[in-house]
């Protein structure tokens, strides 16, 4: 099958071309500006590629509810212009093919359950910890939708006392993502976190955020595994830390063979960055074999 990926992120669009398999055999980027124009390149790119179906992985928050009148719309945003775009419409009426849409992080989590180390687990976890945070879950080979899709980059955390800084949620303020995403690094220590000495005191904060929102994600969803992705995730150092500070605030509570072996159970992404294409790979031929 000739498969077709759209990872839209909200400063680059990957489109690109692969198989069932995971190949992928040529992608572009392009920049994403206002909708329209975005689109219009989006399409012209599968314009003369003869897919046999298309997988989306986007931004959010998305509309997931195929009884939806704004089924395949990106809804609140607060990325100028994207807001109440019809992103699977407006390319389904250029490309007729079954197109298959759903969060960036659950076409990630997808790419490593199929193609990855997320194989034969019974519920994956994939937190994005990047200019936002979330998390796509995926539970016996299906991704959690329920009413809409998860958005675990947005609980409450407990705010530790020596951190002063307010937040950068316009939402919530100082949820996860206002606490502990890559711009929320930059307001709270003034500088670009990639310029952070792997030493400074940054790192411990986070690693503390990560983990208070990890072993919440234990404690409801019970994950056998649990990858993280993103820019901040670079920083190496975060993985032992992170796995200190859970198995302190899980308190031997829990007694797992996973919990047992940290270092196999929180895990950086294995797929060299290619698991949210190769997730979209998925999604489109479950959108094919569904038709
Ligand atoms: P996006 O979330 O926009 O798709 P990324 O996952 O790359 O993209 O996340 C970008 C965020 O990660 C930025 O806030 C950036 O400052 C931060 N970031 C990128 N590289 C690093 C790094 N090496 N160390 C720490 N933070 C980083
Ligand atoms: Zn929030």
């Amino acid at each position: 099958m000739k498969l077709g990926v759209l990872e839209a992120g909200g400063t680059k669009m990957v489109c690109a071309i692969g198989d069932e398999t995971g190949q992928i055999f040529e992608h572009t980027l392009i920049d994403t500006r206002e909708p329209e124009a975005t689109l219009q390149d989006i399409i012209a790119y599968f314009k003369d590629k003869e897919i046999d179906a298309l997988g989306i992985g986007c931004f959010g928050p998305i509309d997931l509810d195929e009884a939806s009148p704004t089924y395949g719309y990106i809804t609140s945003t607060p990325k100028p212009g994207w807001a109440d775009c019809d992103v699977v419409g407006t390319i389904q009426k250029e490309i007729n093919v079954p197109i298959g849409f759903d969060t960036d992080v659950n076409s990630s989590v997808l790419g490593e359950v199929t193609f990855g180390q997320g194989k034969n687990r019974k519920c994956v976890v994939y937190l994005t910890v990047g200019t936002g945070i979330g998390a796509g879950i995926c539970i016996e080979g299906a991704l959690l939708h329920g009413m809409l899709h998860p958005e675990a980059g947005h609980i409450m955390l407990r705010q530790r006392e020596d951190d002063t800084y307010g937040g950068k949620c316009p939402f919530h303020k100082n949820c996860m993502e206002g606490l502990a995403s890559g711009p929320a690094l930059e307001a709270r220590w003034g500088v670009k976190p990639a310029t952070l000495s792997k030493e400074h005191e940054a790192w411990d904060l986070e690693a503390y955020y990560i983990a208070q929102a990890l072993t919440t994600y234990i404690m409801v969803l019970s994950p056998d595994l649990i990858i993280l992705g993103g820019g901040v995730m670079k920083q190496e150092q975060l993985f032992p830390m992170i796995r200190e500070y859970v198995k302190e605030m899980l308190s031997g509570y829990i007694k797992t063979r996973e919990l047992e072996d940290m270092d196999s159970y929180i895990v950086p992404a294995s797929l060299e960055e290619k698991q949210g294409i190769m997730g979209c790979l998925e999604l489109a031929r479950r959108a094919a074999e569904k038709n």
